[in-house]
């Protein structure tokens, strides 16, 4: 770790957290739990991380998070969710609780537990060609799926599930990307790799 590393929140209202925290560490970032929205201001990115969206949207309302949250996603500030995450990020819910909200900015559509009951924990390896060759073993909870998606979003990954061949689990918009399972539950620091390196990326084009 140097003092040029790019500085990631963890949002830490509700969720797991702290292996966030350690999963940014081993791909280079300084991590910092987040808290409160003056918080906000000391980061260069933020995860949002698996949890219970619902509590986590009550929650960041209650304590005054939600809106900051959103005015650092539109001031452009790099944002990864997982799972509870993806669908903080999320445009438009289904299966939503009518007083659920969001920070928004992917404009696609996720179903909330939509693996349904049965399977309502998996793992699978899954390709994801913007991380290498080398699948991902991903570990899905309750996970959400995404239905659709604007034209500006890129599909990261599909999985083989849900009744489809290409049901989209990984997405990325500009600087947010949303991933339906739990990157920081594997070892595998693929993904928190690719999100610190979007940040340094983002923190370059500020300088200049
Ligand atoms: N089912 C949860 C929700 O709707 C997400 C589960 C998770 O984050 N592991 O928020």
């Amino acid at each position: 770790m140097t003092s040029d590393d790019p500085v990631v929140g963890v949002l830490s209202i509700q969720g797991d957290v702290r292996e966030h925290i350690n999963a940014l560490g081993a791909a280079g970032a300084r991590a910092v739990p987040v808290g409160s929205a003056d918080q906000l201001v000391d980061i260069d990115g933020l995860v949002i991380p698996g949890g219970e969206s619902t509590t986590m949207s009550k929650l960041a309302l209650r304590d005054g998070l939600m809106e900051p949250l959103r005015a650092a996603r539109r001031a452009g500030m790099p944002m990864f969710g997982s799972c509870a995450g993806m669908i903080m990020l999320a445009d438009r819910v289904e299966d939503a609780r009518p007083d659920q909200e969001t920070v928004g900015g992917i404009d696609m559509t996720v179903r909330r537990n939509a693996f349904g009951r049965q399977v309502d924990s998996f793992e699978l390896e899954v390709p994801v060609a913007a991380l290498g060759e080398e699948p991902f073993p991903a570990v899905f909870i309750r996970a959400p799926w995404v239905e659709g998606v604007g034209e500006d979003v890129e599909i990261l990954a599909t999985v083989p599930r849900g009744g489809r061949d290409g049901t989209i689990v990984a997405v990325r918009q500009g600087g947010l990307v949303a991933t339906a399972f739990h990157p920081e539950l594997t070892g595998d620091s693929r993904v928190h790799e690719y999100f610190v390196s979007m940040v340094r990326q983002t923190q370059v084009r500020k300088r200049e």
